[in-house]
């Protein structure tokens, strides 16, 4: 029986993370860059099938794996060949920083990876290793590089929108996509729990893109299955698309299409929620997919109609490096 909760809406899309660590040091995310607990264990790649079966049984089709940077994890490609492996999953998309994808962007295609996102917020490369704490524009630009030669079904690039930092680059990210098959997806920061002076000084709201998209020739897509949330714009004269991300918006929440389940296994109804429900106690054995299952229904069935982040509730996140953004 497909998962679904008691609005009407149905989740065929789980983000998994795979881990909290990361490389990066993004100012609205790990402004300290990450600190290393010992006592962390990420999912293995065993109680990984078991998560991604479960949820296949029950009408999952895409999963996207995050973190953290999913790519530090040295068994990434052999996580991609078993999810894809899996009955029922068709899309495996992934989210990333870039830092090694010119290098490993055939391997993870060839072990069935279909979309990427790379996260870039400036092309300005002083401003891009200013915001990431790192200097590693050069390399992520030749992974955008590649993934377009190797050919993914959908490139998508991430861009966090900062007030008094990049809401100027509208017009460079244009110029991007004009002749690149790539659709730019612009997020509203959003409130966390350890970085709200961030988000007082500097969050933006989408509408300033929005109108004026609306009013230099771009139309807004009909929604595809795998939207969710996200506004989708094209133009005639672009190859690659425009998507926003506004989560302050009003019903942003109605579309909600996405589950998550955290690199420690705890599976999140939404990104701005409680502690999550702990399932890793049956990802230990396969005989135990039944009780997992069971699990995933009644939690769901308590997913609340909305975040609260217009409240400035941001539940216990403490930022998306956390829980897998
Ligand atoms: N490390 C990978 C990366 O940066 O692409 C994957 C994990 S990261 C948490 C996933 C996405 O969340 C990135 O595109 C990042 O820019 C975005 N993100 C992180 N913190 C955010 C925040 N406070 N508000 C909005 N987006 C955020
Ligand atoms: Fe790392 Fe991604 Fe967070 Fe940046 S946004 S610190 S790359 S997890």
């Amino acid at each position: 029986m497909q998962l679904s909760d008691s609005f009407g809406r149905k989740f065929y899309y789980l983000r998994l993370s795979i881990t909290d660590v990361c490389n990066f040091k993004c100012e609205y995310c790990l402004p300290n860059g990450y600190q290393h607990d010992k006592k962390n264990c990420f999912l293995s790649l065993d109680e990984i099938r078991r998560t991604v079966t479960a949820f296949a049984q029950v009408g999952t089709e895409k999963i996207r794996i995050t973190g953290g940077e999913p790519a530090l994890r040295k068994d990434l490609t052999q996580i991609i060949q078993t999810i894809s492996a899996i009955d029922g999953i068709k899309k495996i998309a992934m989210t990333t920083n870039g830092y090694n994808l010119a290098k490993k962007a055939q391997e993870w295609k060839d072990a069935g990876l279909n979309q990427i996102n790379i996260s870039v917020d400036s092309l300005n490369p002083h401003s891009f290793n200013k915001i990431t704490g790192v200097n590693r524009f050069d390399d992520v630009m030749r992974g955008i590089d590649k993934a377009l030669e190797v050919g993914f079904d959908k490139i998508k690039i991430n861009s966090v929108l900062i007030k008094n930092f990049n809401d100027h680059e509208l017009s460079l990210f244009l110029e991007f996509v004009k002749q690149r098959p790539i659709e730019m997806r612009f997020i509203e920061l959003m409130e966390c729990g350890e970085t709200n002076s961030f988000f007082e000084k500097h969050h933006s709201s989408g509408n300033t893109i929005k109108n004026n998209l609306e009013s230099s020739g771009w139309v807004l897509n009909d929604k595809a299955k795998d939207d969710g949330p996200a506004l989708v714009y094209s133009h005639p004269e672009y190859l690659g698309k425009i998507g926003l991300i506004m989560p302050y918006s009003k019903d942003f929440c109605v579309t909600c299409n996405r589950l998550r389940v955290s690199s420690l296994g705890k599976m999140h109804l939404c990104l701005f929620g409680d502690y999550g429900t702990d399932i890793r106690e049956h990802l230990q054995q396969d005989s135990q997919q039944q009780q997992l299952i069971s699990l995933l229904h009644q939690s769901v069935a308590t997913k609340e109609v909305s975040h609260y982040l217009q409240q400035g509730n941001t539940g216990q996140t403490p930022h998306l490096a956390s829980i897998g953004g």
